[in-house]
């Protein structure tokens, strides 16, 4: 059960700035839910505090039915994709992805398993050998994709994971992306400015500005009243 429940979050950062105010949000098992809205909005502040890459100023964060506020990011049953993929660049695709699993001491039979799987859902298994700079953009995304998929976390946390593509990968990889997430059955938490993407992708849209949610609801019901 990977429900995320959201209960009153505010984030304070040092120096005065508010990022996100009075964030309240029931996200469902295996539902898939866009925070959208302009740059400066709270949206990554948001993200990183639910991967708990950042301290919760206020308010109380549940990955299913256990408070997480103090639970360090490795035991959160999450992984979380970066718009900048951040591969290792001496190692090959399979190392990249086999890394994290490697570092928890998973068993190497294990590992294997695990990265060919993911390496057949992306459809970069020919590339298990080649190093990132011998990719293309949409290639090095898949990867990125990959090693979080090797965790097998009960929620993704995706943020701006196609704004370095140009506009056609990127329209594809939406496609691409909305099926990943009925074929894994988790969690997505995904984080756009793009409102094309917003509304083509989840299952429900956070509208977010100024660090408050705006408007909570289905693309359809968004499109219909705007
Ligand atoms: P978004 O993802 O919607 O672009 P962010 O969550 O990155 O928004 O930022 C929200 C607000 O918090 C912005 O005003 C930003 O300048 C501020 N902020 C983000 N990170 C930090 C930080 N580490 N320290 C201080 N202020 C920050
Ligand atoms: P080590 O260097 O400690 O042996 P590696 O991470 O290089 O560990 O390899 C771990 C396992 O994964 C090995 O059994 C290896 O056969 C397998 N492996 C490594 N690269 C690939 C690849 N490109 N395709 C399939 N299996 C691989």
């Amino acid at each position: 059960m990977a429900s995320v429940t959201l209960k009153s979050i505010y984030k304070r950062y040092a120096g005065g700035v508010t990022a996100v105010s009075d964030f309240n949000l029931d996200i469902q098992d295996k539902e898939f839910v866009i925070l959208v809205g302009p740059s400066g909005c709270g949206k990554s502040t948001t993200l990183r505090m639910i991967a708990g890459l950042e301290e919760i100023s206020e308010g109380e964060l549940f990955i299913g039915d256990k408070l997480v506020n103090d639970v360090a990011p490795k035991d959160r049953d999450i992984a979380m994709v970066f718009q900048n993929y951040a591969l290792y660049p001496h190692m090959t695709v399979y190392e990249n992805m086999a890394f994290g699993l490697k570092l928890r001491k998973t068993p190497k039979d294990e590992i294997k398993r695990r990265v060919d799987e993911a390496a057949r859902i992306l459809d970069i298994e020919h590339l298990l050998d080649r190093k990132p700079k011998a990719l293309s953009g949409g290639q090095r995304q898949r990867v990125a994709l990959g090693r979080a998929i090797v965790r097998e976390p009960k929620v993704f946390l995706l943020d701006e994971p196609l704004s370095n593509l140009d506009a056609k990968l990127r329209a594809q990889m939406r496609t691409e992306l909305a099926k990943l997430h009925i074929r894994l059955g988790t969690t997505f938490i995904y984080v756009t400015h793009d409102q094309t993407e917003a509304m083509t992708m989840g299952d429900r849209i956070v509208v977010m500005k100024d660090g408050f949610i705006q408007q909570v609801d289905t693309p359809q019901n968004l499109y219909d009243k705007p």
